[in-house]
């Protein structure tokens, strides 16, 4: 596994590698979209060649006539009408759909490409980026979760870099620069412990969505935000990191470390341990994956470390958030497991938000799905969108 790793070598020096400063994004409206508009902002000198987004055409309508991008995408077609008149004072093509959002992944004019979508539906729209060539800064992480083993292979085919959004990959990352990745000893991924840090199930069992959505110390969509809550996020990273850095499940320690100052750690074969810290500020992952490995100024709060006073650090309750144990089982046989794991969890907080099922039923229906499959090594992409749609059906029919 650790040759996948090849395409993602951390280089040293160089010019910034956006190739004339142009980028797309897909998900432009959500937290991670928004947030990489507010980086393009601020730097000024990076053009936004394509948008996408899923209903929300106010939004993505304020954002074309800011960045003027020649491409927006829509998912939902109507509301991809009505935007085609809302902006038919602009040179921008507007499409719908799958076909368009592949269209603005494959945007000629990009350099990279920020997959900003939430949920499995971003493994398409990735592949076909990379397959135009262009370089990935990669916040869908269930897209690695799930097809990890097609991506990876593929990045390193293409010549194309995954350059990680999520903060703790991020970091590992930075931890990374100019180090010989094959003496990596152990990843160390920290975890806040999110809103229920220190609680038994029997406390978790009257969890309401507003409760859940309420996290320490970030700002995310509201399906992150469960999902760390029930710490499945942190399973997902665990099995992103895995793909990332060509590293084996049982390299990666998950460490609870609240304050989320510390974003991750790298221990190598010396016992050196690299730690990368900051204020929890998502622009600054965001900024440096798109600059990478230049660093910009980011305004924004500094680390004061007089009045952090301590770091204080604690194993996760493996067997409160079953989430994080079973990401683990579901990273370690591999195959279409995390497939089932992922759709199984983006099938259940679905219905939690929407009140149908309490909040541990989460975890359960993510543990029958896992149960009842039987799993396929190497899935195809086709394979793996028949393995979401079967766990749908399967956690939808209630047997
Ligand atoms: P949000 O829910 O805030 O945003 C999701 C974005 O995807 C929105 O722009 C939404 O559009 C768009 N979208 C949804 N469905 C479609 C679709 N079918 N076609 C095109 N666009 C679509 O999510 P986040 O920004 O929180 O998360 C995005 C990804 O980044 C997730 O994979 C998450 O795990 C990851 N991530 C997020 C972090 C964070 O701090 N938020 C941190 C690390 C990783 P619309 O607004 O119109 O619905
Ligand atoms: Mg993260």
């Amino acid at each position: 596994m650790r040759e996948q790793s090849v395409a993602y070598e951390a280089e040293t020096g160089g010019d910034c590698h956006v190739p004339c400063g142009k980028v797309s994004i897909l998900g432009s409206t959500g937290s991670i979209g928004t947030q990489t508009l507010e980086v393009i902002r601020n730097n000024g000198d990076i053009q936004v060649t394509a948008l996408a987004a899923g209903s929300n055409i106010e939004l993505l309508e304020k954002q074309i006539r800011e960045f003027k991008p020649s491409l927006a995408c829509v998912w939902d077609v109507e509301k991809a009408r009505q935007l085609k008149v809302a902006v038919a004072d602009l040179p921008v093509k507007v499409v719908s759909g799958m076909e368009g959002l592949l269209e603005a992944a494959c945007e000629k004019k990009a350099g990279i490409v920020v997959t900003a979508v939430v949920g499995m539906i971003g493994i398409r729209p990735t592949i076909a980026a990379m397959e135009a060539g262009k370089d990935i800064a990669l916040a869908n992480k269930e897209t690695l979760v799930t097809a990890g083993h097609i991506i990876m292979p593929l990045a390193e085919e293409k010549g194309v870099r995954i350059l990680p959004v999520d903060s703790e990959h991020s970091a590992i990352f930075q931890c990374l620069n100019g180090e010989n990745r094959h003496q990596i000893h152990k990843l160390l991924l920290t975890a806040s412990g999110g809103p229920f840090r220190g609680r038994k199930p029997e406390e978790l069992k009257d969890v309401q969505v507003e409760d859940a959505l309420k996290h320490p110390n970030w700002s995310m969509g509201k399906k992150i935000t469960v999902d760390s809550s029930t710490m499945v996020n942190k399973g997902l990273e665990v099995m992103e990191a895995r793909w990332l850095f060509g590293v084996e499940m049982d390299q990666i320690q998950v460490v609870i470390q609240p304050k989320s100052v510390i974003h991750s750690m790298v221990e190598f074969e010396d016992g050196a341990v690299m730690a990368q810290m900051g204020t929890p500020d998502m622009k600054l992952p965001i900024q440096y994956a798109l600059y990478y490995p230049e660093r910009r100024f980011l305004p924004g709060g500094r680390l004061d470390f007089w009045s952090l006073g301590q770091i204080s650090f604690e194993k996760p309750d493996f067997d409160t958030f079953r989430g994080l144990a079973l990401a683990c089982e579901a990273g370690k046989r591999g195959g279409s497991l995390p497939v089932v794991f992922n759709a199984a969890n983006e099938y259940a907080v679905n219905e939690f938000l929407n009140r149908r099922i309490p909040y541990l039923g989460i975890a359960e229906m993510i543990e029958k799905a896992m149960r009842s499959h039987r799993v396929t090594e190497n899935p195809t992409v086709d394979q793996i969108l028949e393995a979401e749609r079967e766990t749908y059906e399967l956690l939808k029919s209630g047997r």
